[in-house]
């Protein structure tokens, strides 16, 4: 039953679907990681044309990388990718091997072993997890439920099982199920309180504050490379330190977070890099950085 509905209504169309290039394949799922589906489907191709193999990603220098990778968040998503790119020249095909890698977890490791290489292995995402615990009626810890992915799990056609319940999830047994239109309805045992099974709500944004320094020289803009795990390697503007010379707040969503960004008129001194500020404009820098150039005019009114 369920794989016969996967075979009329299940998402074919996925670029990632059509393919068993285990590179390409491990980008999209690099990619999909708290990541929708339809921001992937616009940089899945782009990346790849660029950087169509793990050799030419090992060749790619930080900067070009980050700048195929903007718009996906989590940018250590992409360093990590280049350092596997660095340690090996194909992936490769056993699951503890594959988790040996940079960025690579279990979930990972097992989606390119039953994706790329057909291994009859279970995969749990997010929605396979809601599917099977409401199929079964589970409300134990993440280790039963891959147990019972892998006692469910359909040894001649892994694959095929493995996205038939990843498209359930994302399209029938949803937050709100649409239980008459579920292939599994009949054995179901959380149908009649899919809540008590699965009741998730939207994931809250984080609430974060950060303080930056604008501060402006001969036309050029101090900005400094983020050492943090949110927006590493990529440029943004010093930390503020003394946060006397307000100039405005804006507030900026970034994957988990919900940021107020305050930004202050304030000179640094230490090693920055200076961009010029037509260029900055331009350049391939976070949407907060461009965000916080819009207090440009203001800025002259302290210094
Ligand atoms: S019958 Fe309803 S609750 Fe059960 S798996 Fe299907 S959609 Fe989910």
């Amino acid at each position: 039953m369920l794989l016969r509905w996967f075979k009329q209504h299940g998402r074919h169309d996925l670029p990632w679907r059509q393919t068993d290039n285990p590179y390409h394949i491990y980008v999209s799922e690099i990619m999909l990681q708290q990541t929708q589906v339809e921001r992937v489907l616009q940089k899945y191709e782009p990346f790849l044309q660029k950087f169509p193999t793990l050799q030419s990603l090992r060749m790619a220098s930080d900067e070009e990388l980050l700048a195929q990778w903007s718009g996906l968040g989590y940018y250590r998503r992409a360093l990590a990718m280049k350092k596997v790119a660095e340690l090996v020249d194909t992936l490769p095909k056993n699951i503890q091997e594959l988790q040996k890698l940079p960025g690579i977890g279990k979930y990972t490791a097992h989606a390119i072993a039953s994706f790329a290489f057909n291994q009859s292995v279970p995969v749990v995402d997010v929605n396979i997890e809601r599917v099977l615990r409401r199929f079964f009626a589970l409300t134990g810890s993440q280790k039963e439920i891959w147990q019972k992915a892998s006692e469910f799990l359909d040894k001649t056609s892994p694959k095929e099982h493995n996205l038939a319940l990843m498209d359930l999830g994302s399209l029938v047994c949803v937050q709100n199920p649409k239980c008459e239109n579920c292939p599994l309805q009949k054995s179901c045992k959380g149908q009649n309180e899919p809540q008590t099974y699965w009741s998730k709500g939207k994931r809250e944004h984080e609430r974060l504050d950060l303080h930056y320094a604008l501060f402006i020289k001969d036309k050029k803009i101090a900005l400094t490379y983020s050492k943090g795990s949110m927006y590493k390697g990529m440029l943004l503007l010093p930390e503020a330190k003394k946060k006397e010379k307000l100039l405005g707040t804006f507030k900026h969503n970034y994957t988990k977070y919900a940021i107020t960004v305050y930004c202050y008129a304030e000179e640094v001194e230490g090693d920055f890099i200076w961009m010029d500020l037509a260029k900055a404009r331009n350049a391939h820098l976070p949407t907060l950085v461009k965000k916080a150039l819009k207090f440009y005019d203001d800025f002259s009114k302290f210094f």
